[in-house]
């Protein structure tokens, strides 16, 4: 892989920080190449968090781009060893910098008195920590970077106008999506999701959303098996408690177009262009492929004791995050009825179908996902 380092800021803490990561990135066999590079993988982006920018334009989505700032001091009362409590409080600091810089991972360093602290922000709002004096720290923060930097995004959709219009305006199973994007929102567990409007202006807000592939943030999503080979599936960005229309709000999936990574969605005709499936429609349909049992499938961004997690926290939509939720479904006990963590990020939840999948959480939900 080929890594480059773009910066309009330094300080004594950012530059120990950036050579220590470069040179555990070389000793791994990656290479640096000076920018500007046509198409790096990563870019390691280091600016000022009172000022973030990208310095680097970015010319391919599968380039990664990690920002590093140097948070001068955390307010007194945040105690950096409880960062899930402080969660919304460093989300606050950190995240308009992952946006403002357009990035797809922060890398916040705090000095304290036993060395510094080390903050990772994702876009899907995980924050997780290294510790002062971890022993091989730039080994850990290679850990933490290398498998979000080299995953490969499935977001893109081709929509094909073949829905028949017997189903233009849904059916049963969509009503029933309907029902349980309400009951959602009624639990808390539809999030409000950051403002990044009120940090952004137009242009930069569009960017952000072509960048991402999303049409605005939001979090979570349904579907339901509609026969052998396609299912429904909530829209990208749209809001789950007003599920309207088919060809938008719900889209009918058919397919996995492999070689050009794309997913096949069946719209009526004269559907809105712009409609997208939910980024995580990759690791739906593995596991509809995989499981003919399965008949529904939730995401959302809660909790539930005691649940197996996986190992890594991949970005949404990447096929190593539907690849890694799909073997943990395969080992759990009926993988119809499995419920798998998806680190520092949420769950992901099959059922036979949406009211038994319900059923089956109904009350067990913890609000705040643990991030380590
Ligand atoms: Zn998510």
């Amino acid at each position: 892989m080929e890594f480059c380092v773009a910066g309009d800021h330094t300080s004594p803490l950012l530059e120990g920080f950036v050579k220590g990561v470069s040179e555990a990135l070389t000793k791994r066999g990656h290479r640096s190449c000076p920018q500007p590079s046509d198409d790096p993988k990563l870019v390691i982006n280091v600016t000022r968090i009172g000022q973030p920018r990208p310095n680097f334009r970015r010319r391919s989505r599968a380039t990664f781009v990690a920002t590093v700032v140097e948070v001068d001091a955390l307010p007194p009362h945040i105690d950096p060893t409880q960062h899930t409590k402080h969660l919304g409080e460093l989300l606050q600091i950190l995240y308009p910098v992952l946006v403002r810089a357009l990035s797809n991972l922060v890398i916040g360093l705090v000095r304290t008195e036993k060395g510094y602290e080390t903050f990772f922000v994702t876009l899907e709002l995980g924050c997780y920590r290294i510790e002062p004096g971890s022993g091989s720290y730039f080994d850990l923060v290679c850990e933490r970077l290398l498998p979000l930097a080299l995953a490969r995004f499935i977001i893109d959709n081709e929509l094909v106008e073949d829905l028949p219009p017997a189903l233009w305006k849904g059916n049963e199973q969509t009503e029933k999506m309907r029902f349980y994007g309400k009951l959602l929102d009624e639990l808390g567990l539809q999030p409000a999701p950051f403002p990044i409007q009120n940090i952004l202006n137009e242009r930069d807000l569009r960017h952000v959303y072509k960048l991402y592939g999303i049409t605005g943030l939001s979090y979570g999503n349904l579907s339901a098996r509609h026969d052998e080979k396609s299912f429904w599936m909530t829209g990208r960005g749209v809001n789950k408690a007003d599920l309207q229309k088919i060809g938008k709000d719900i889209l009918l999936i058919t397919g996995f177009d492999a070689k050009r990574e794309r997913i096949r969605v069946s719209v009526p005709k004269g559907s809105d262009k712009k409609a997208r499936a939910s980024v995580d429609a990759i690791e739906h349909f593995l596991i509809y492929q995989a499981f003919p049992q399965v008949g529904a499938i939730m995401h959302v961004h809660a909790w539930i004791a005691a649940v197996p997690s996986t190992q890594q926290n991949y970005p949404c939509g990447t096929l190593e995050l539907a690849q890694e939720v799909l073997s943990l479904v395969q080992r759990a006990p009926d993988p119809s009825s499995a419920v798998v963590g998806l680190k520092n990020h949420g769950l992901t939840i099959t059922g036979h179908d949406l009211d038994e999948l319900f059923a089956r959480i109904k009350g067990k939900l913890i609000q705040n996902v643990p991030m380590g």
